[in-house]
């Protein structure tokens, strides 16, 4: 891992301050409640970048930026922040190389993943951009039913990881039961690198008093790491020791244990073991980092984030173990509008080529733009090139967050992550890269929202701040879409799910100070048609002064899925004067989007406007609007039209023993199960599920299981509602069911 040893061509621009092998992307993933701010804030802390640390029961973090999310407890949003960690213990019998290597400083980019099962689509993104990540557990809880999801999603995405069991200071916190958690129900081949020395009073001992935990035996080096027993103060760090005489066997046991995981799996360690050589400690450090980054081991540290124990060696074994942007493959991508594969090579003398990962308003820099470079490097000044919207623009400002601080930077490099600030047109999961350098790394495309809500503000200047905050709302986050329901005049606010909006209307009190009451929550059908028709709309008002006359005749039929509304223009000799064909269309699109059938959006469909007639005097932009609605509205009637209800795709993992009863459970929702698979001890089922079915699932499932099972769930396609549920969404929405009229 030396920088000197390596003989490839160099990848580092000279200029750059820290290298690819110094640098780290890294998630904190863990469970809710398991201590992920607490170990971020002293990671913080510890690395310079706040001077006192906030604790998170004081409400007053760094990362979580949003006020609802410390209410909450749970971070929705990723925001990356950067530190810079040389790293300072134990090195006792480590050679000269290795040593100096390890003195220099290291960047290191936190990106906040969210830790909430409803915001898969973030919690992927924010995978795709980290190269290694933290799981944080808690040292008394074990492995927890949350964190066994955060698991596999960081398996599904090749993350590697090192694990942290937390809270060793607690009451009942036992180290080995976390550990035997972790090789049991997330089948990680786990072996400490570290081993508490004292824990928490056991809960049996009955003792009130905790302090037990004082310090860490760093099995690769055979020393104590030491705190001592009470609360480190934010001066004191540890000290360095031998071990205790009482102590040695096990922290010689563990050596050997930990020497005999790597060498099963590492021929370089194998060999020494074979041929009865020592295994020194930079030879078995380079083997488990080998192993991490590629997956095949998990080593397991420990610590207290809150008392300020084993951040530091913590934050080492970040530097030690965890990839670099150089130990992972590159960024892979597609040629616009082709299915060809482009790899991106991590190179700073390659195009420039990079991800915005997360959008963010910033109360004092504006809007900021995240983004992960994959290749390439990037100036202030320089113009990037946006291949969704084939637009350039320049780069006027670039700033990376450290702590609570924006600090402007003029250069950035590959494998980095920074903020660019003042892009206009840009959305999250764009490719921002050089213009000769065509590539789209996500597809942008992002799901049709399957949950809507109408609210309302309170006063007329609420409404006006309103708009603005959704608009803005709307540019940060693809899945999130606002309009107007033209019949009612409602503000109807549409998304993923009941808390994905829940969020939304909070951000819309807290950051734009907007008011506003909501409905209940509405799943998003849509209407189409299964066959052709015709119809005629007129809408003439001839009595007494200036009248109204406006006529159009259109046709319809079923468009293919996916492919939304087309309206044609089929009018051939003037039946409708051109002027008046805009107006036409206008008023078929509302139609379209206030529904006919039941009042809901009308998709895939394709309109002809064939014929109609017009009156010198009489005739305008309205009559034909209205004409147009009218038209539409006949056409449908006898064109077969059914509604469409969004179809989720449900993976729920569980132990085999509730498997039974969580297929009976989702039978009953009108699920179709896809498939059954076994992985790692656990069961898999695959299911598709309509969404209206699926409230109150998550209560469900907990009590189903005894809170062991998970699961996680996204939007698939729409399907034609069954009869037997029909007539009750056409009551609920004051229709008469059409069986019954
Ligand atoms: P998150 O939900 O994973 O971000 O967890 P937090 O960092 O918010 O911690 C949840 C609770 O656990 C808070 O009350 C923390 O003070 C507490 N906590 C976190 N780490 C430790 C620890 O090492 N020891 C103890 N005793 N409590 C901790």
């Amino acid at each position: 891992m030396s920088e000197a040893t390596t003989d490839k061509k160099p990848v580092n621009a000279p200029n750059r301050q820290y290298t690819m092998e110094r640098t780290r992307n890294i998630g904190i993933a863990a469970h809710i409640d398991a201590g992920k701010t607490t170990t971020t804030e002293r990671i913080l802390f510890y690395t310079g970048l706040i001077h006192k640390i906030g604790d998170v029961d004081d409400g007053n973090t760094v990362t979580d930026w949003m006020e609802q999310e410390r209410e909450r407890g749970i971070t929705i949003t990723s925001a990356a922040v950067t530190c810079f960690w040389t790293q300072k213990c134990a090195k006792a019998g480590e050679d000269a190389v290795y040593k100096a290597f390890n003195n220099l400083p290291n960047r290191i980019n936190i990106i906040d993943t969210p830790g909430h099962v409803d915001f898969t689509a973030e919690v992927e993104r924010s995978m795709r951009v980290l190269d290694g990540a933290v799981a944080v557990f808690c040292g008394v809880a074990g492995v927890q039913p949350q964190s066994e999801t955060v698991w596999r999603q960081a398996t599904k995405y090749k993350v590697p990881r090192i694990a942290f069991v937390n809270k060793m200071d607690r009451t009942g916190a036992n180290f080995e039961n976390a550990l035997s958690d972790m090789r049991k129900k997330l089948n990680a081949y786990a072996y400490p690198i570290l081993l508490p020395f004292g824990q928490g009073p056991t809960e049996a001992e009955g003792k009130a008093v905790e302090g037990g935990f004082e310090g860490v035996i760093d099995l690769i080096n055979q020393k104590l790491i030491y705190w001592g027993p009470t609360e480190a103060n934010e001066g004191l760090n540890y000290e360095i020791r031998e071990i205790p005489e009482a102590d040695k066997e096990r922290a010689n046991q563990g050596l050997e244990e930990l020497i005999e995981a790597v060498s099963n799996k590492d021929d370089e360690i194998a060999e020494l073991v074979i041929e009865g050589k020592p295994v020194s400690a930079p030879v078995l450090k380079a083997a488990i980092r080998r192993l991490t980054c590629k997956i095949e081991l998990v080593p397991v540290l420990c610590g207290s984030a809150f008392k300020k124990k084993g951040v530091q060696t913590l934050l080492d074994a970040v530097i030690d173990y965890l990839p670099s942007p150089l130990d992972v493959p590159g960024a892979e991508g597609l040629e616009p509008g082709t299915e060809n594969v482009v790899h991106v090579e991590t190179d700073d003398n390659n195009k420039f080529c990079s991800l915005a990962f997360k959008l963010w308003t910033d109360p004092y820099a504006g809007k900021l733009v995240f983004f992960r470079v994959y290749s390439g490097q990037l100036k202030k000044g320089d113009t990037i090139y946006n291949p969704r919207t084939r637009k350039r623009e320049r780069v006027s400002r670039l700033m990376i967050i450290q702590g609570s601080e924006r600090k402007d930077v003029d250069h950035v490099y590959a494998g980095d992550i920074a903020a660019l600030v003042g892009l206009r047109n840009i959305t999250t999961g764009d490719t921002l890269c050089n213009e000769d350098y065509d590539v789209t790394l996500e597809p942008p495309s992002f799901p049709e929202p399957v949950i809507s809500m109408a609210v309302e503000p309170k006063t007329k200047q609420d409404r006006d701040k309103m708009g603005e905050g959704l608009q803005r709302l709307a540019e940060e986050d693809p899945t999130f879409r606002c309009f107007t329901n033209e019949e009612t005049s409602q503000l109807i606010i549409a998304g993923m799910g009941e808390l994905h909006l829940e969020i939304i209307v909070d951000r819309l009190k807290r950051e734009f100070k907007v008011d506003a009451t909501t409905g209940a929550p509405q799943i998003a059908y849509r209407e189409t048609i299964t066959k052709e028709a015709e119809g005629e709309g007129k809408y003439i008002r001839q009595s007494g002064g200036r009248g109204q006359y406006g006529h159009a005749c259109v046709k319809i039929y079923p468009n293919e899925k996916g492919k939304g509304i087309e309206i044609r223009n089929e009018i051939v000799g003037g039946a409708i004067p051109k002027e008046y064909i805009p107006p036409t269309i206008n008023g078929i699109e509302e139609a379209c989007k206030s529904g006919v059938y039941a009042g809901f959006q009308v998709i895939d469909m394709i309109v002809e406007i064939t014929d109609g007639s017009f009156h010198e005097v009489d005739s305008n932009e309205l009559a034909f609007k209205m004409a147009g609605i009218f038209a539409l509205k006949d056409a449908f009637k006898t064109a077969g039209p059914i509604l469409l209800e969004p179809l989720m795709k449900v993976e729920v993992t569980t132990p085999d023993e509730y498997q039974g009863d969580l297929l009976g459970d989702i039978n009953r929702r009108r699920g179709t199960i896809i498939g059954i698979d076994a992985k790692g001890g656990q069961t898999i089922l695959n299911a598709h599920v309509p969404l209206a079915e699926m409230f109150g699932y998550a209560t469900a499932i907990r009590s189903l299981s005894k809170g062991r099972a998970s699961y996680s769930m996204e939007p698939l396609t729409f399907e034609q509602v069954p009869n037997s549920v029909l007539s009750v969404i056409l009551e609920a929405a004051g229709k008469k069911p059409a069986a019954r009229s």
